[in-house]
């Protein structure tokens, strides 16, 4: 592990004003769910213009409800590992405002993080596209076929961005908010190769914010965006990172 970056990561969030979380698949792989985009990645399997897109689950849900369906049953069961337990204490050690994340597995939370930002929804529930009751995916199983709500009998939605839809507008404004004032970002695990939410990164680092990434393999655009560069597995430098800090608030 660079013990040297690990001590620059820990200055930055001692000095920071407003440090942002952002985090990518790569945060979740230490607790066994797959990312999209490597070699064995989920879209290998599901290709996205088939399984991924609004288009495609207005033309075949089915589709949709096999890739997602049994992706949450997967996240499920899947449990929070250091990397997201660190981002958690980070947040109550006030070294960290918030997390926005593009993962739907509701790891964060279950760790502990208070302010977590969801960019692209949670794969935990569906909705009615027509009257908008929510269904937890538990109510809703077993599929398939995919589930309809009771009343409308329109397909129910996975309660997840897909290709082509827009960003929650919530989710979309707060993110906007931190990521316009922080002076601080730890990207963790993410190839910010999905727009819009890469932007948030770039746009931050565009403005001089100083840009913490933990990637094992950073894309291009990661490395680009890094003031401070951390390579490896972000449940093995997160916990370093935080534990550097709980040390020297002890010296
Ligand atoms: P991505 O698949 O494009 O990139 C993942 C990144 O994580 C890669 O750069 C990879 O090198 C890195 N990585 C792999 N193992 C890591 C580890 N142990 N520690 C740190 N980094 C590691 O993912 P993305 O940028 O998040 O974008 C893809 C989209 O896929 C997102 O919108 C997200 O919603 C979705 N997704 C979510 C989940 C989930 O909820 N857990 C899982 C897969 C994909």
């Amino acid at each position: 592990m660079n013990r040297s970056a690990i001590a620059e990561a820990s200055k930055v969030f001692a000095t920071a004003s407003c440090a942002v979380g952002f985090s990518g698949a790569g945060i979740s792989a230490g607790s066994g769910i797959p990312t999209f985009r490597e070699a064995d990645g989920i879209w290998t399997r599901y290709p996205i213009q088939e399984y991924g897109t609004a288009d495609a689950f207005l033309r075949d849900p089915e589709k949709t409800w096999e890739l997602f369906g049994n992706l949450a049953a997967d996240l499920d069961a899947a449990r929070p590992n250091p990397a997201h337990l660190a981002m958690a204490e980070l947040e109550s050690r006030g070294q960290l405002r918030a997390v926005v994340t593009q993962n739907i597995d509701g790891l964060h939370q279950r760790a502990g993080s208070v302010e977590v930002i969801e960019y692209h929804g949670n794969a935990a529930t569906g909705r009615c596209p027509r009257c908008q009751r929510s269904f937890t995916l538990r109510e809703l199983s077993p599929w398939p076929p995919a589930p309809r709500c009771p009343q409308c009998i329109e397909v129910i939605r996975p309660d997840v961005v897909l290709f082509g839809d827009p960003i929650p507008e919530a989710a979309a404004r707060r993110a906007q908010e931190l990521f316009t004032v922080c002076d601080a970002v730890l990207a963790v695990g993410s190839s910010l190769q999905v727009a819009p939410a890469s932007w948030l990164v770039v746009a931050a680092a565009h403005r001089g914010s100083a840009v913490i990434v933990i990637d094992p393999e950073p894309s291009a655009i990661a490395a680009s965006a890094a003031t401070v560069m951390l390579e490896g597995p972000a449940e093995e430098i997160l916990p370093a990172i935080v534990a550097n800090l709980r040390d020297s608030n002890n010296s």
